[in-house]
This record gives C-alpha cells, sequence and structure tokens, in this order.
C-alpha cells in the first residue's frame, strides 16, 4: 500500500529541495572569506560573498554537495588597545573596500556588559558588531570581557596573545583533523539522505508505474528514510558535543533540532564545517587549505592593505578611538610580518612592486596595485593613496649597483 500517493511524493521531494538550496545560500558579512572545498578534505578556492549585496554584506553561495565543504573565515573585526574598544577597522579584505562599521568606541573603564546574541555582539545592550557566525560572536565577546576585566599592564599581553592565536596555523590544521576525524561517519549519513533523496526517491516514482520490485521499495523506503534520519541527529549531536565542548548552554540543541528539517540534515557536516575555526585569520586557512600561489597572493594583499590602508584612515570624532586603531592596526602588522616570515617566505619578495602592464605604465598604487600613465598622482579607489613611480631600467640598474 502506498503511505505517499506519488504526486504528493514528487511535491515533497521538490520542497526539500528548495530547502536544500536555501541551505546553500548564507548572508555574509562583507569581510568575511568563505573557503569552500568540493572534496571535503581541503578547500581549493575562496570566495568573498558578493552575489548580491551592498556596503556591509552579500549572499555567498557555499558548497552544494553533502561532501563539499565550507569555512568561514572573517578578518578580526574590531580595534584594541589598553584603552579601549573600537567597533572599527581600517583594513578591507573586500576587494570593493571597507565595509560599514558602528565605529563605537567605549573605554574598557565604561563597559558594563558584553553579551553574545546570534551573530551579534552587544556592548552596554548597544549592538556593536556583526560577525559571521554565532561562534565567532562568543569567541569575540570572551576576547572583550578577558581583556576589560585584566588590568591595564595586563591588557597589551592578553592582546598580543589574541593575535598569536588568530594566526597559529597549527592549531588550525590540528582542528581541521579532528574535525574530519569526528565527523567520518556523519558525512555517510549526509550522503546517503541526499542519495535516497534526490535519486532513489524520484527514480522509484518513476518506475513505480511498470516495475513491481520498484513499488515494493517505494513502499519500504519512508521507514529506511526516517532511520538514516535518526542516525544522522544522533551522529550530528555527537559530533556537535565533541567539536563544540564549550558552547552556551542551549546552543548545543539547536543545531539537533534544525536537522528536523531533512534539508538541513543532509548539510549537517559542512553546518559543522562552517564556524570550525571563528577565531583563525582568513590567511591562516589559505595557508592550510589553499595551492602556494594563491597563498601567496593573498598573502600580498593583506599585507598591503595593513601597509597601506584606504583613505580616510579614521575619521572618528575621538582622538582616542583613532590612537586605538593605530595601535592596534600596528600589532597586527607587526604579528602578520612574523606570522609570513614564519613561513619561509620573504616580505621583501612578497611586496615587489607589480610587474608593468605594458611600456605606458608610469606608476602604480601601493595599495591595490592598479597602474597608471602617469608620473604621479593618487588612486582614488583606495581614497587617494599616492601613486609610486615605476623605476626605469636605468634607474633600477643603478640602484642595484649601489646597493652593491
Ligand atoms: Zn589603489
Amino acid at each position: 500500500m502506498d503511505i505517499l500517493h506519488p504526486s504528493d511524493a514528487a511535491l515533497l521531494i521538490m520542497v526539500v529541495g528548495l530547502f536544500y538550496l536555501w541551505e546553500c545560500i548564507r548572508w555574509l558579512p562583507k569581510d568575511t572569506v568563505c573557503f569552500i572545498s568540493l572534496t571535503g578534505e581541503c578547500c581549493p578556492r575562496h570566495v568573498f560573498g558578493t552575489l548580491f549585496g551592498n556596503d556591509r554584506g552579500g549572499l555567498a553561495i557555499l558548497s552544494l554537495l553533502p561532501g563539499s565543504r565550507s569555512i568561514l573565515a572573517q578578518q578580526w573585526p574590531v580595534s584594541m588597545s589598553p584603552d579601549g574598544v573600537l567597533a572599527y577597522v581600517s583594513q578591507s579584505l573586500h576587494p570593493t573596500g571597507r565595509l560599514t562599521q558602528t565605529e563605537l568606541f567605549f573605554e574598557w573603564r565604561s563597559i558594563r556588559s558584553i553579551r553574545a546574541i546570534g551573530r551579534d555582539v552587544i556592548v552596554n545592550d548597544i549592538p556593536f558588531v556583526h560577525t559571521c557566525s554565532p561562534a565567532f560572536a562568543d569567541h569575540l565577546a570572551s576576547v572583550l570581557h578577558r581583556i576589560g576585566e585584566a588590568p591595564r599592564k595586563e591588557r597589551e599581553s592578553i592582546i598580543e596573545d589574541v593575535l598569536h592565536e588568530m594566526l597559529d596555523s597549527h592549531a588550525a590544521v590540528e582542528r581541521l583533523a579532528h574535525y574530519h576525524q569526528e565527523t567520518a561517519v556523519l558525512a555517510w549519513l549526509n550522503w546517503t539522505m541526499f542519495v535516497l533523496t534526490f535519486i532513489a526517491a524520484p527514480l522509484l516514482l518513476c518506475l513505480n508505474a511498470i516495475s513491481r520490485s520498484a513499488a515494493a521499495c517505494l513502499d519500504v523506503l519512508p521507514c529506511l528514510y526516517a532511520i538514516v534520519w535518526l542516525l544522522n541527529i544522533a551522529a550530528l549531536h555527537r559530533a556537535d558535543r565533541t567539536l563544540y565542548p564549550s558552547q552556551p548552554a542551549g546552543r548545543n540543541w539547536q543545531r539537533p533540532l534544525s536537522m528536523l528539517s531533512p534539508a538541513t540534515a543532509m548539510k549537517s557536516a559542512d553546518i559543522l564545517f562552517r564556524e570550525l575555526l571563528p577565531a583563525t585569520h582568513p590567511l591562516v586557512i589559505a595557508h592550510t587549505s589553499l595551492p602556494q600561489h594563491k597563498f601567496r597572493e593573498l598573502a600580498r594583499r593583506v599585507l598591503l592593505d595593513i601597509r597601506h590602508p584606504v583613505r580616510p584612515v579614521c575619521q572618528i570624532d575621538n582622538e582616542l578611538a583613532c590612537r586605538t586603531e593605530a595601535w592596534f592596526r600596528e600589532r597586527m602588522l607587526a604579528a602578520m610580518n612574523h606570522f609570513i616570515e614564519s613561513l619561509g617566505e620573504h616580505l621583501d619578495d612578497l611586496l615587489r612592486p607589480p610587474t608593468r602592464e605594458g611600456s605606458d605604465a608610469r606608476s602604480y598604487c601601493p595599495r591595490c596595485d592598479g597602474q597608471y600613465t602617469l608620473d604621479e598622482g593618487t588612486c582614488q579607489q583606495c581614497g587617494g593613496i599616492p601613486l609610486r613611480r615605476f623605476l626605469d631600467t636605468e634607474e633600477e640598474e643603478t640602484r642595484g649597483e649601489l646597493s652593491l
């Protein structure tokens, strides 16, 4: 006996398909990079959330298949100093420039409360920063709380520790290995549900009218589906507790409850992966997962952006807030230089001027590498950064001889 009429079953599959596609799309802050892997073992490409968006963020298509993975990494969204915290950074990973930020500044002594609600961090009951994930918001809130509670003389070393943690590639590799170990069964169950939903069920529905065995299989399919679904929820709950042991009370039931949608259940291993490295800088994930030339490309962009931030660098009408931004940028640059050199890269090689795109190119922008036929001027795309002139061959040779 048919449990479900074939036309109803077809409609149900279509609805699940639409929900599944919805699970693959996410709104991301503009300073977030989404690394996507087709195999689940590494992340061969990275994308920015620019499918459709505004100056705060955009829609990104995450991994589509159950076996593929997407991991979100956001640049650190606040400037910190021993004096206070500012919801503004001058850096921008996104090619189109800096995202709109709240630019709120609090001296540590004036902070009464810091908490994370969903993807937001709330300071003194005022929305302070929007992040790419609840895990990132939790982490940021706990860091700010730790710095705010510490005596002033200890704050600098805590901030240095936070930067070190952000750029710790060994910890990132270990965490990724831990994830793959803990989700092997879950990944297999995700694939099984996907195949049952989008391949086995439609096939059996098509063959139902002409094959008795297909009709018999169709009868047992709902029971089989329910078993796999329940196993999926159980495996997700176990992996979730192992990978995120310190998440706030109540959060550890959110993911299993969301698996009451089969579309979400099929993506559960990927959903766990997305927030795996909330405290890690995108460049570290790029180092662990991208080909070397792609990593060097991103590293160059990040370094140039910190050295030559888009102008105006800080327009906030608060001198202490702008000093906080400059203080933090200086520490971030030092930490980033150290991280890149520790990988065996030479900063001089990485930061050498771009190759001339034509004989009429006379100057370039030191931030975005845009090339100009002018001898001097400014780059409007970067807010007016002064251009640098390409050295002529003779000048380069003279400079080389002098340096010898
Ligand atoms: Zn430029």
